[in-house]
């Protein structure tokens, strides 16, 4: 198989699955009194201080959590609560338009459960979302904001925000910033404390970790209300016997990552940009989405014009090529992507996109696959889409 769906999720890196093995054989809740518990706890802790050093972060601001998705949920819901539960006056999400469902319905859903507001913060046709879209945003009415959150980096077509920019904005005003970094951490540099962030959410599987375990970064003076009861773990802001392996996993795999990342995205941007030349000789009027310079190095998304992106992905798929598609599929109707058209990529061009992602085990051979059978793909695509027009 040629994998070119990095972004999805991307193979464990060697020294992470060491670091779980050793952990699997292990015992002791790290909540228990005896030495095994003590023991256990040591490494959670040892863990947290690896993937805070990793990060720029300290280790009081890792919240271990299940995921990305759980740690952008904690901190959509738990810091516009504690927003408004000081000044009931302070019930607008400002949120980018671009955005990835974790944050999305997490915003969504405090607006249909409990009275907030959503300003979308646009972005432009690369999916740039300026500074002063926040400003103007904030401007509105500062006193009405409970918080601000823009994506690091953009997971399906790769645009980077000016995150500290934002930040800096957003900190004019008083108002607590988060960011979605599960895309970008490993991929390019992430510092949480020269970021000027207060939140940030990451993700052990997309750098090299185990699935099913990420981490929110929050900075200790920002007041943030759990989503999960219990035992009081991590902070009281998420209860639950951490996942010992996983942590030790996901922060391995963060400092491996970050330690190779100018290597390998200097090499991921090579690989990128033989692909777009490629499938350009193929397909001459292919639209490459996203920015040109303000990108993730291993995101590539690309519209191919009168296709359905499921069509070609299973013809790819056919071919022993895995990518994605840009869109999203809602009771079994393919929709077009949010992101895209929210660059302003139009409905039927934004069906017919696909997204190919490069990590760490990517090689030429892999992009030579896709320049040798897009050709076809796209052609045999292109028929089918005429035919099912004609039936
Ligand atoms: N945020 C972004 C930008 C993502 O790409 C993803 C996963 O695709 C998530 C959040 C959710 O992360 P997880 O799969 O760990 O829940």
């Amino acid at each position: 198989m040629r994998y070119l769906d990095h972004a999805a999720t991307t193979p464990m890196l060697g020294g992470a699955i060491e670091a779980v093995q050793d952990e699997l054989g292990r015992l002791g809740n790290p909540s228990s009194l005896h030495t095994a518990g003590r023991q256990a706890r040591r490494r959670v802790e040892e863990a947290r201080e690896e993937l805070a050093a990793a990060l720029g972060a300290r280790p009081s601001e890792v919240i271990f959590t299940s995921g990305g998705t759980e740690a952008d949920n904690l901190a959509i819901k738990g810091i516009s609560r504690a927003r408004v539960g000081v000044d009931d006056r302070r019930r607008r999400l400002l949120i980018g338009a671009t955005e990835h469902h974790a944050v999305l319905d997490a915003a969504k859903w405090c607006q249909s459960k409990e009275q907030a507001e959503i300003t979308w913060l646009e972005v432009d046709e690369q999916g740039l979302l300026a500074a002063e879209t926040l400003r103007a945003a904030i401007a509105d009415d500062p006193d009405s904001v409970a918080l601000a959150s823009v994506m690091w980096a953009n997971n399906e077509i790769g645009t980077l925000a000016p995150v500290a920019e934002l930040a800096a904005v957003a900190h004019e005003f008083d108002i607590p910033f988060h960011t979605d970094a599960v895309q970008a951490i490993g991929a390019v540099p992430v510092d949480f404390a020269a970021c000027g962030g207060d939140a940030l959410a990451l993700s052990g599987h997309k750098f090299g970790g185990p699935a099913g375990v990420g981490a929110l970064l929050l900075r200790r003076d920002v007041a943030c209300e759990a989503l999960l009861h219990g035992g009081g773990q991590e902070r009281d802001l998420r209860s639950g016997t951490p996942n010992v392996a996983g942590v030790a996993g996901m922060a391995r795999a963060a400092s491996i990552a970050v330690n190779d990342l100018v290597q390998q995205a200097a090499r991921l941007a090579q690989l990128r940009q033989r692909l777009i030349a490629g499938v350009r000789d193929q397909v001459p009027d292919v639209v490459v989405n996203g920015h040109p310079s303000q990108t993730l190095p291993g995101v590539v998304s690309l519209s191919f014009p009168g296709c359905q992106g499921d069509s070609l992905l299973m013809l790819l798929d056919g071919q022993g090529i895995a990518c994605s598609t840009g869109s999203a599929c809602d009771a079994g109707v393919a929709r077009a992507s949010h992101v895209l058209l929210a660059t302003g990529v139009d409905e039927v061009l934004a069906r017919g996109s696909l997204r190919f992602s490069l990590g760490h085990t990517s090689e030429d051979a892999d992009v030579d696959a896709v320049i040798a059978t897009i050709g076809a793909a796209v052609e045999r695509a292109r028929r089918a889409g005429i035919t099912s027009v004609l039936a």
